[in-house]
């Protein structure tokens, strides 16, 4: 067995320790005599794996018990829509549109109603957070939507907006869990788990109780949220498989020191990376400085048959899956959680070989 270091947008990396638990548990689940994937979602068992991941995520995130918890299906992209069909209760909602996801989230909630485009840094290809201090949120708007850290072109929201007392929806699906945020500031927080927290296949939705309406007569059972919360997402069968590997992840972050301890390894991580970048006379961070992601480095070297290079030779050192977004181009390095500190500095030393070897 090898593993190389996976750079991966996601799925991603999850973290060595938490796929051998996983491993050790697929015969045998502590004593049961199966695994976890065959065994009934109402069984016992089940339930205890499912309680002790929400435990361990409210405990990790310091979720407040006005706050829902659910564990849903369907691809974090499923909730660009129903997002809006549970919380757009009069139609209407504001977007800052600062990558691809907040782009395409913007893009579901105008099939289904009345959304507003309140800033964009699209004029520069997304390479910056636009300016949310001052935006022109309609006073009946029911949301104000951002997608917090954008995958493709590797910004993070340096401070949150200024929503005016507007109820705040964050995508954190590429930043979930790989900092403190102070849940109480948003109305709702969703996340994909295939890019830092586990498997493909399951969504994290942390809502505020009191949003989740209880009269949706023309929204879909499967996609109202009141269905899932007052079953503690088992209305149906979820994906158990993936929760209970997301539960061992948290376990994990718990052991590593929780929340803080993994921003000051990111913050450690990223700073590596974009230090080489910024002295770098072959590559360069395409991100505006203050707005740069602490979880997905895109960089290039203005040259596309160099990159083609660059992400040939990584790999075949064992350095894997740095090939840009085609959206973007040249390289990106996804650098989660579970990327070990030691595979993002074998990135940098790479880098610094192939610019000393292509000047
Ligand atoms: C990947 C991603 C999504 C979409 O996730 P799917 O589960 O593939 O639908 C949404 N938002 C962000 C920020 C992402 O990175």
């Amino acid at each position: 067995m090898s593993r190389v270091y996976n750079f991966s947008a996601g799925p991603a990396v999850l973290p060595e320790e938490v796929l051998r638990q996983a491993a050790d548990s697929m015969l045998d689940y502590n004593g049961c005599g199966m695994s976890v994937m065959e065994m009934s979602h109402r069984s016992p068992v089940f339930q205890g794996i499912i309680d002790e991941a929400e435990a361990d995520l409210r405990e990790l995130m310091g979720i407040p018990d006005d706050y829902a918890v659910l564990f849903l299906q369907g691809g974090d992209s499923l909730l660009f829509s129903s997002v809006f069909m549970n919380l757009a209760q009069n139609g209407k909602a504001d977007y800052v549109v600062s990558g691809n996801w907040s782009k395409k989230a913007f893009a579901e909630a105008e099939i289904l109603g009345d959304a507003k485009l309140l800033a964009t840094s699209a004029d520069k290809n997304f390479s910056y957070v636009p300016d949310v201090s001052d935006l022109p949120i309609r006073d009946d708007a029911s949301f104000v939507y951002i997608c917090q850290n954008e995958t493709i072109t590797g910004t993070r929201y340096p401070e949150l907006p200024d929503t005016k007392g507007h109820i705040l929806v964050a995508d954190q699906s590429s930043m979930f869990l790989s900092e403190p945020v102070d849940v109480a500031r948003y109305g709702l927080i969703h996340a994909g788990v295939q890019k830092n927290v586990g498997p493909a296949g399951v969504q994290v939705v942390i809502v505020r109780r009191d949003l989740i309406a209880g009269d949706l007569a023309d929204v879909p059972t499967m996609l109202r949220f009141k269905t899932h919360a007052d079953a503690g997402s088992l209305y149906d069968t979820p994906n158990c498989w993936g929760i209970y590997v997301c539960g061992l992840v948290f376990k994990w972050l718990k052991n590593l020191g929780g929340l803080k301890a993994m921003a000051e390894r990111n913050r450690a991580k990223a700073a590596v990376l974009y230090d080489f970048l910024d002295a770098s006379e072959l590559f360069s961070s395409t991100v505006a400085p203050r707005d740069r992601s602490l979880m997905n480095v895109p960089f290039v070297t203005g040259d596309v048959e160099l990159d083609r290079k660059f992400v040939a030779e990584a790999a075949a050192a064992g350095l894997v899956n740095l090939k840009g977004h085609r959206l973007v181009g040249g390289m990106r390095a996804s650098i989660y959680n579970a990327m070990p500190p030691e595979g993002v500095s074998a990135l940098a030393d790479f880098m610094a070989r192939f610019e000393k070897e292509n000047r």
